[in-house]
């Protein structure tokens, strides 16, 4: 079926978004466990449980809509999350892979903020007020777990420089 107006661009994008939250969901926790540094562990709880209630906003928005989010694979946090998978899996525990998942996170995040932004975008075009401000929400917690990413790095990343070859 063709995607062949903007309402229906609006929601396939949401399903992709939904996809991709539910990815998220289940890679955090084999992140929180593979890392050393307490201060990312707790930043990446935080985000596991802001992620648990983005998707509950996505499904506010699927009722509101009287639209199924459901059934489509968001691939490319597929490949985004994949990449994180190996980065865990390639990375001797410490430092070293705390910076590696520190990177692998943002990417997540940058992904999540681009596809919000645009959704938020269409929705405020399509006068869906009450949906727009949900998805602004969201927005401005993936742009703050981003921002709390860089913040961290600061100190991950001088540790894993002083690691000795
Ligand atoms: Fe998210
Ligand atoms: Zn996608
Ligand atoms: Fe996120």
């Amino acid at each position: 079926m063709t995607t062949n107006t903007f309402e229906k661009l609006f929601v396939a994008e949401l399903k992709d978004l939904y996809s991709a939250e539910q990815q998220i969901t289940k890679a955090l926790p084999k992140m929180i466990k593979a890392v050393t540094s307490a201060e990312l562990k707790s930043a990446l709880e935080a985000h596991l449980a802001e992620t648990n209630n983005q998707i509950q906003r996505l499904d506010k928005i699927a009722e509101n809509l009287g639209k199924s989010l459901h059934g489509k694979v968001c691939n490319g946090m597929k490949g985004v999350l994949a990449e994180g998978a190996e980065m865990l899996e390639e990375t001797a525990e410490g430092s070293i892979r705390d910076a590696g998942v520190i990177s692998a996170a943002q990417r997540v995040e940058h992904y999540e903020m681009a596809a919000y932004g645009a959704v938020h975008e269409y929705a405020m075009l399509l006068g869906m007020n009450q949906v727009a401000s949900l998805l602004s929400e969201t927005l401005e917690e993936e742009k703050s777990a981003d921002k709390k990413l860089s913040k961290i790095s600061k100190n991950v990343n001088s540790d894993a420089l002083s690691v000795p070859a």
